[in-house]
């Protein structure tokens, strides 16, 4: 059972036991979170809510890709990306995080899933994460291996054939 909700759950609405949310985060989404780093992505987002009187033992499942700069020539990419994540939210005086306990003001008892949602999407893209194989941008692969072959002149490469050492030395006496 899964139909699509707001960010914004109503804790005080969800009924006793398993509450299971879905969510279709699209650009939109990403828009909306007007300092977010990631701009754009597809990421489906299921919740499970266990409520047990008013403790939620929250589960969150996100499977979907997002649009990053690729590491080495910087044009986007699209990157697959897998979120599992628990957390316990309860009624408190005031909202706060932390850890994986999320307070929620009583009065209110509204949890605005959205940035936690973003972060756990922004921590599944790996540090390091760059086109598949030949996808890059030639353009720019091209400037980078002009670039690094220009470097490697001036250093002395770690590994040379004898024979051209050999040469190179000659050359400089
Ligand atoms: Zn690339």
């Amino acid at each position: 059972m899964c139909s699509l909700e707001s960010l914004k759950i109503d804790l005080k609405g969800l009924k006793q036991g398993v509450n299971t949310l879905c969510y279709s985060l699209d650009d939109a989404f990403f828009e909306a979170l007007a300092s977010a780093e990631i701009t754009h992505g597809e990421v489906a987002v299921t919740l499970t809510i266990n409520r047990i009187e008013d403790i939620f033992e929250v589960h969150c499942h996100a499977e979907g890709a997002v649009i990053v700069p690729c590491d080495l020539c910087l044009d986007d990419m699209q990157q697959p990306i897998t979120v599992d994540d628990e957390f316990v939210v309860k009624f408190g005086e005031e909202t706060s995080e932390e850890d994986d306990l999320v307070v929620v003001a009583e009065d209110e008892g509204i949890l605005d899933i959205a940035w936690h949602l973003y972060e756990s999407i922004a921590l599944a893209v790996p540090i390091r994460h760059v086109h598949e194989p030949g996808k890059c941008n030639p353009a720019m692969i091209e400037k980078l291996r002009e670039h690094s072959a220009a470097r490697s002149d001036e250093e002395t490469p770690e590994e040379i054939d004898p024979r051209w050492a050999a040469l190179k030395k000659l050359k400089i006496e």
